[in-house]
């Protein structure tokens, strides 16, 4: 164990000062970032605390959005009245995630950085994981990979996005909001994580010495018709094979507009926006519905353990949209 420094920032202004110092990371709930230092996977020199520069207020935006604070805990976010009866399917993929617990210390901005659970990844008796020594190889593309990737990998690395939340934020198209040392940007979630490609160390385009600071979401569209459906291995405390985050707007019957993301299957929230456009003018029935969901998986490529997914992929799909659509 090396010595680490540790600092505690007294508002955000503070925090991204002290960002800005090398092999630093920052320390909210510290749910997945503790961990990974005990395991040696994070080896910072510098811990700079943020969780008392406040972020965590989740506030109604101008033109009937909701900003939520990047300090907000996940089990306070999903319970909170706004987001309960505006955002249903962001409370309930938050309360697919984790354990009660948990829940109660990860916050917002850390559930978006969340690292991938792949085995050879968190632990460093493997010695080959890109990931973590970028060069060495990918012992999961030969090794055990029932929970890996079936879309979007690369030669390079076949993780997953561990995150349920990060699934529903991506199909209600939130949007990060960012400080950094020359001033605040605004990224799209379905910019601001990563497929592998040849860089797996990278899991999302925050750049070092920046700072998340809230989690933007548009105007409510998909209050009455939206479903988090989570497979696993478990009924609780497991991280998903697949997931799937549906939301329809429908009026008078017809679908207006649809979204559908997946998790567990790729290094980031998966969305298909043919599939979606697929279901839109349309009333929601089965046969479209596995129209869309094959859509979804096109050009899916499986590994020796994980070739179920291509079809769960498809089956909770079809399941989530009926659940969504029936709901009122
Ligand atoms: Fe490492 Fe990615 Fe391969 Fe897992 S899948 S061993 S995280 S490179």
């Amino acid at each position: 164990m090396h010595a680490i420094d540790y600092e505690r920032a007294l508002d955000p202004a503070h925090a991204l000062r002290l960002a800005q110092a090398a092999d630093t990371r920052v320390i909210g709930g510290g749910t997945n970032l503790l961990d990974l230092m005990k395991g040696g996977v994070e080896r910072p020199l510098r811990l700079v605390d943020i969780t008392r520069v406040g972020l965590a207020d989740i506030t109604e935006l101008p033109g009937g959005g909701l900003r939520i604070g990047a300090l907000a805990r996940n089990s306070d976010t999903a319970n909170h009245a706004l987001v309960r009866s505006r955002y249903p399917l962001l409370s309930q993929a938050l309360l697919a995630g984790a354990s009660p617990q948990l829940r109660n210390m990860a916050t917002m901005g850390g559930n978006l950085m969340q690292r991938p659970r792949c085995p050879y990844f968190v632990d460093t008796a493997f010695d080959m994981c890109n990931k973590r020594l970028p060069g060495s190889g990918c012992a999961a593309r030969e090794g055990i990979n029932r929970m890996h990737a079936i879309l979007g990998a690369s030669q390079a690395c076949i993780a997953v996005n561990p995150s349920d939340m990060s699934v529903a934020l991506a199909a209600l198209e939130a949007t990060v909001q960012i400080a950094g040392p020359r001033g605040g940007r605004s990224v799209p979630i379905g910019d601001f994580h990563r497929l592998p490609g040849a860089q797996p160390q990278a899991e999302t385009t925050l750049a070092p010495g920046e700072l998340i600071t809230a989690v933007d979401l548009p105007p409510p569209a998909f209050a009455r018709h939206a479903h988090y459906l989570k497979v696993r291995d478990r009924s609780s405390y497991a991280f998903a094979l697949v997931s799937v985050a549906a939301a329809l707007d429908i009026a008078d019957g017809v679908v207006r507009q649809a979204r559908i993301a997946l998790g567990g299957v790729a290094h980031k929230p998966w969305r298909v926006p043919a599939a979606e456009a697929l279901l839109a003018g349309h009333r929601l029935d089965e046969a479209r519905s596995r129209e869309a969901a094959a859509l979804l998986v096109r050009g899916a490529q499986s590994f020796k353990d994980n070739r179920f997914k291509i079809d769960l992929a498809q089956r909770a799909t079809v399941s989530a949209l009926r659940r969504a659509g029936e709901m009122a």
